[in-house]
């Protein structure tokens, strides 16, 4: 346990370089993925084609995830396969931005009165994407029971009445701080969000979650408190603010595992990342089409938070924050307990990225992993109580029903048993290709 709590005030260390904002020009081109590799949208526009900022540019056929959303104005240059961070490659649209800033919005008709559905649909047609990672879309998550059917495809889903929603302010890792400056920096905002979330949810109970060590400024918690909002103070113990830890220290509930649904247990979870965007949808008909990452470069002694449209590509984010940077040799999309190693800078960065570390050839450390030593630490660390040493031998040598039967779903991603590993084994990339091939198989099967 010492080594996890010396990495994260390390890196909470690293994170207290003062963040500084920036607001980025509009890139050259995007890339906007269509969905996920598990589910793939229909592109609803064609190489050659002028979209504006905000038009619908791809659909769930079934309706059930939010749609893609053009993040600028320009040109569809393509709509094939391309990279993303996580590896997989995801049928997407290539625009090139013509510098125009024009943004269609979700509703032009804002000043009527809004009734819950309209909240929902509005929610629905803004194409909010999450950094974490969920069972169920935001809107179905966040619906109160017989609120859901206003989306057509929603209709099956069997809703709980919602005791619990939990808006999470706490950054998912240490060394990051998104979410924690949001709740700074945006107060109004998120003043503003608490009664529509309250519409849409009826919960019982709204709560935000923030870091013991993170305060939060006295008359913003009482205008909270006026709001019926309690502010719950969690333990600095990463990785608690991952949704089934999270909903566990919350509400005391388990979530179902694995591809646990919250709902199910009367709980709904988004971040306060979430929250604004919602908010920004709905009082303002704003489609969701920036990203607010945070770039840490710390051999550059560089902590900033970047906002830019979704879907510029790593290199030319890099290159607009650094132009004479020299011996960049890796990017860690996601962080680095749930990042991404990135090699190939051509790789879009959406909504799903929090944070990017960048690191130069120095600070790089090489090794090669060795065989499994049976020392336990994983076992004795994994908060999901797995046995993170058999899983990976089962994923490394393809056996991925055993795997499967020994709940490989129920692995949160957090990292941590790569962290304590003596024989450093890459335990997260094979969890996560034991995962993509059991889900593969699935849909050929
Ligand atoms: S990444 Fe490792 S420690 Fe984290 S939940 Fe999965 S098996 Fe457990
Ligand atoms: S920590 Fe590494 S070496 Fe130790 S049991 Fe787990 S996988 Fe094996």
């Amino acid at each position: 346990m010492k080594r996890i709590k010396g990495i994260c005030n390390e890196l909470a260390e690293k994170s207290d370089l003062y963040p500084t904002y920036k607001r980025l020009p509009l890139p050259k081109k995007v890339i906007l993925p269509l969905g996920s590799f598990r589910r793939e949208m229909a592109p609803l526009v064609k190489a050659g084609d002028k979209v504006i900022a905000g038009q619908r540019i791809g659909e769930d056929i079934e309706g059930v995830i939010p749609p893609v959303c053009a993040s600028v104005s320009g040109k569809v240059l393509e709509v094939r396969p391309c990279l993303g961070f996580s590896g997989q490659e995801i049928l997407s649209v290539v625009i090139e931005s013509d510098g125009e800033t024009n943004t269609k919005s979700v509703d032009e008709n804002l000043q009527r009165e809004l009734e819950d559905r309209d909240i929902i649909q509005l929610i629905f047609d803004a194409g909010i994407k999450e950094t974490d990672q969920f069972y169920w879309p935001l809107p179905l998550r966040i619906a109160k029971p017989g609120l859901t059917s206003v989306i057509p495809s929603y209709q099956p889903f069997k809703t709980e009445p919602i005791d619990f929603l939990i808006i999470n302010g706490m950054d998912r890792q240490p060394g990051v701080s998104v979410r924690r400056n949001a709740l700074i920096n945006r107060e109004k905002d998120l003043l503003e969000s608490i009664p529509v979330l309250q519409k849409v949810s009826n919960a019982g109970k709204i709560i935000l979650t923030v870091y013991k060590d993170h305060p939060v400024p006295l008359d913003f918690e009482q205008k909270l408190k006026d709001l019926g909002v309690t502010i719950l103070r969690c333990p600095s113990r990463y990785p608690i603010a991952l949704e089934p830890l999270l909903v566990k220290f919350v509400t005391g509930r388990d979530i179902p595992l694995p591809m646990g649904n919250s709902r199910a247990v009367g709980t709904a979870v988004i971040d306060a990342i979430t929250a604004l965007r919602i908010v920004e949808a709905v009082k303002e008909g704003r489609i969701s089409t920036e990203t607010t990452v945070q770039v840490s470069a710390f051999s550059l002694g560089v902590n900033v938070h970047v906002t830019v449209a979704e879907g510029i590509l790593l290199e030319e984010l890099v290159e607009q924050l650094f132009p004479s940077l020299e011996n960049l040799s890796k990017a860690v999309i996601g962080g680095s307990f749930l990042g991404y190693a990135q090699q190939n800078f051509k790789v879009p960065v959406t909504q799903e990225a929090d944070v990017i570390v960048l690191q130069n050839a120095d600070e790089l450390s090489l090794y090669s992993n060795q065989p499994c030593i049976n020392c336990g630490f994983c076992v004795r660390y994994c908060p999901m109580m797995l046995m993170p040493n058999e899983l990976s031998k089962n994923c490394e040598y393809n056996r991925f029903d055993v795997a499967e039967k020994n709940d490989l779903f129920s692995c949160i991603e957090c990292g941590i048993c790569s962290y304590v590993c003596p024989a450093r084994r890459p335990m997260v990339h094979l969890f996560r290709f034991g995962k993509q091939e059991i889900l593969a198989s699935k849909e050929e099967s």
